[in-house]
């Protein structure tokens, strides 16, 4: 078994990019310039937020926050998304999800856009991703595209599962797997809550890919010796052993799992970190864009 290791991938990654800015900056250029609008005081997503404004600070982007009480309503919200649309000086934006339950994710997600939706959550940008062209993807499955890439795995004519079909990761991974390119051209499974006897697609797979939030759902007696397998889920699961008061799990049985599969992402380590790199490329192709 190997570790396909995102923390060291995405640190490659964001050099990269940071070598980029820099190349930009001595030629007397602009940077790029990422915002993110965040809705109420959720925890988990300051975090992501702080966590995206930090990448950009390491790779010399300029960034922008705008910080909304939970209270707004849904047409204010609005209005703000318009302003940051029309802003000249940004490349990008996203808004941070979920929002609170009184705003319709769907009228946001609209609202923006759709050459500034970095996220890649447009209907736009995923019907231009379903049809093959170039444009935003969504940054977890564009991240685990990345990883595929990188470690050399190869996809072509396997069999991928994928457990989950949520707008953000399922099913655009299932798209993007079947695409036809290195990585893609998998023959694609989609599974979800109403798949019956799930057990008899995971255990054919030479790829699982677990996208559905269920701490260590995929055990080992799931899969077939030499799987490659890729672990979406992040759970907070309660510790009052850990000073945080939880620790993070995965979709995956890994201590298991590892003794048969060829190739692993745990988690913490392994897609989070791709994700926050591919934000930072979605920027880079607005930035582009723009310039032409
Ligand atoms: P989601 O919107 O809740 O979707 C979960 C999907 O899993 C649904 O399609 C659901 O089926 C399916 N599902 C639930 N229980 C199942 C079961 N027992 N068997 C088969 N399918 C089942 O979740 P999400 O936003 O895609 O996120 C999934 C996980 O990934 C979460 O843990 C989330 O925190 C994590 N995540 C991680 C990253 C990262 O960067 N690493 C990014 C995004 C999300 P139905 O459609 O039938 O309900």
């Amino acid at each position: 078994m190997q570790t396909l290791n995102g923390i060291k991938l995405a640190k490659e990654i964001k050099e990269e990019i940071k070598e980029l800015v820099e190349s930009y900056k001595n030629q007397g250029q602009r940077v790029p310039h990422l915002g993110a609008i965040l809705v109420g005081s959720n925890g988990a997503s300051q975090t992501y937020v702080d966590n995206k404004i930090k990448d950009c600070q390491f790779v010399g982007y300029e960034s922008s926050e705008l910080r909304l009480p939970d209270t707004i309503s849904q047409e204010e919200l609005i209005a703000e998304i318009e302003k940051w649309n029309n802003d000249d000086t940004l490349d990008g934006f996203i808004v941070q999800l979920p929002l609170p339950k009184h705003i319709d994710q769907e009228a946001v997600i609209n609202a923006i856009d759709p050459n500034k939706d970095v996220d890649g959550f447009h209907p736009m940008n995923f019907g231009k991703m379903a049809l093959e062209m170039e444009t935003f993807l969504p940054a977890t499955p564009f991240g685990i595209m990345e990883m595929l890439e990188r470690y050399n795995i190869d996809t072509v004519g396997k069999h991928t599962v994928v457990i989950g079909r949520s707008r953000i990761v399922g099913r655009p991974m299932s798209i993007l797997m079947s695409k036809n390119g290195n990585p893609g051209n998998s023959t694609v499974t989609l599974t979800h809550s109403k798949t019956e006897n799930l057990e008899q697609f995971t255990k054919e797979a030479d790829i699982v890919i677990t996208a559905l939030g269920v701490p260590g759902f995929l055990k080992a007696d799931m899969i077939k010796d030499g799987a490659v397998i890729i672990d979406v889920g992040i759970t907070r699961v309660d510790d009052s052993s850990n000073p945080r008061g939880f620790v993070l799990a995965g979709d995956v049985d890994f201590d298991n799992v590892k003794e048969k599969a060829s190739w692993i992402t745990p988690v913490p380590g392994g897609v989070g970190p791709m994700t926050r790199a591919m934000l930072l490329k979605n920027t880079l192709l607005a930035y582009d864009r723009r310039k032409k």
